[in-house]
């Protein structure tokens, strides 16, 4: 199960021993940081919080004892200049195209923060490069960008009233998924009044899979990893119906939707949404008028109670009477998925 492998990170880490990032595969290390696939090296790859140890610097429900999600995973700098400021590159994980440049810290508690867009094995996912102190010259929205090829340099840049001290300095990067086209009247609509100074690009419309589950598996694969076969092999927490059918996910993430004759058939009236803990989709199918009669639109189909157990941190679904509703973040993330 996906929580069993959390718990047993250290021990999958040190199983990744050889077994490095090759050409022909799609993700790359995002720095030259290669202590993930050394033997004990995971307290040298990933930066702990101010108060925790190498654990909260992975992705997941890592911190607050359990209770709080982190989107992304902390990469540790390796090198420093005189000052003690980090100076390690950020590569580009993947091929792709920039898609956004924050150079403004001052606008995120992501800093100074770029996004590139990729499409991998039919998939559009994100990459997320956060808290850099500055941004490589001449990097523009839209340029092309290889995998490996150097998108700025590491630093400690953030918005948020706590710094990040010297010591801690890293790498925050996610792998996400862009959750909807219209974000920016999404968000002014229901959050009236509250800022948004980075549009369609806010950290609010991605949602992040665990890269380390990308890594692994790539390098376990090799060439035979396919990243739409890896996210449809993902735990399920929940299965949510949606009675609409515009979701922007659907081009996104293609290689997920499922077959059904009967939708094909007779129409398609809404989608059933296998999402993993975090909100990811797993698989979407789609489902005939006769096959959801009756049904309400955000009706909770199914709950694996052991994932929830497991992930207690993302608030997607909670007990209503005998059955199932979705909780705050749930209705979120559909109220946002389908605008
Ligand atoms: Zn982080």
């Amino acid at each position: 199960m996906f929580g069993a492998r959390c718990r047993r990170l250290g021990l999958a880490i040190v199983m990744g021993v050889g077994m490095a990032v090759a050409v022909g595969q799609p993700f790359h290390l995002p720095t030259r940081n290669q202590a993930l696939f050394e033997t004990g090296g995971a307290a040298r790859y990933f930066a702990p919080t101010a108060v925790g140890d190498w654990t909260s610097g992975l992705y997941g429900c890592v911190r607050s004892n359990g209770g709080q999600f982190h989107e992304g995973i902390d990469i540790l700098h390796e090198h420093t200049n005189r000052q003690g400021e980090p100076t390690d590159p950020v590569f580009a994980t993947a091929d792709g195209r920039v898609a956004y440049v924050s150079s403004n810290p001052s606008l995120s508690n992501y800093g100074i923060y770029i996004i590139v867009e990729h499409q991998v094995d039919g998939i559009e996912i994100h990459s997320i490069y956060a808290h850099l102190s500055a941004v490589e010259p001449g990097l523009r929205v839209g340029a092309r960008v290889r995998a490996g090829q150097a998108l700025g340099t590491m630093g400690r840049t953030a918005n948020t009233r706590s710094t990040i001290s010297k010591e801690r300095a890293h790498l925050h990067f996610e792998l996400a998924i862009r959750l909807s086209d219209r974000f920016t009247a999404w968000q002014k609509e229901r959050y009236k009044g509250q800022r948004n100074d980075h549009g369609e690009f806010n950290g609010r419309n991605f949602l992040g899979l665990d890269p380390i589950d990308v890594f692994r598996e790539q390098a376990a694969r090799q060439s035979h990893f396919n990243l739409a076969t890896m996210m449809r092999g993902q735990a399920e927490l929940c299965r949510v119906l949606v009675r609409k059918t515009n979701l922007a996910i659907l081009q996104r993430l293609g290689p997920l939707v499922e077959r059904n004759p009967r939708a094909e058939r007779e129409g398609t009236a809404g989608y059933e949404l296998a999402l993993n803990y975090a909100g990811v989709p797993c698989r979407i199918v789609p489902r005939a008028p006769s096959e959801i009669a009756g049904r309400k639109d955000g009706d909770v189909l199914s709950v694996n109670e052991k994932e929830l157990r497991e992930h207690r941190c993302r608030d997607l679904v909670t007990r209503s009477g005998k059955g199932w509703q979705l909780a705050r973040s749930g209705t979120q993330l559909l109220d946002l998925l389908t605008y």
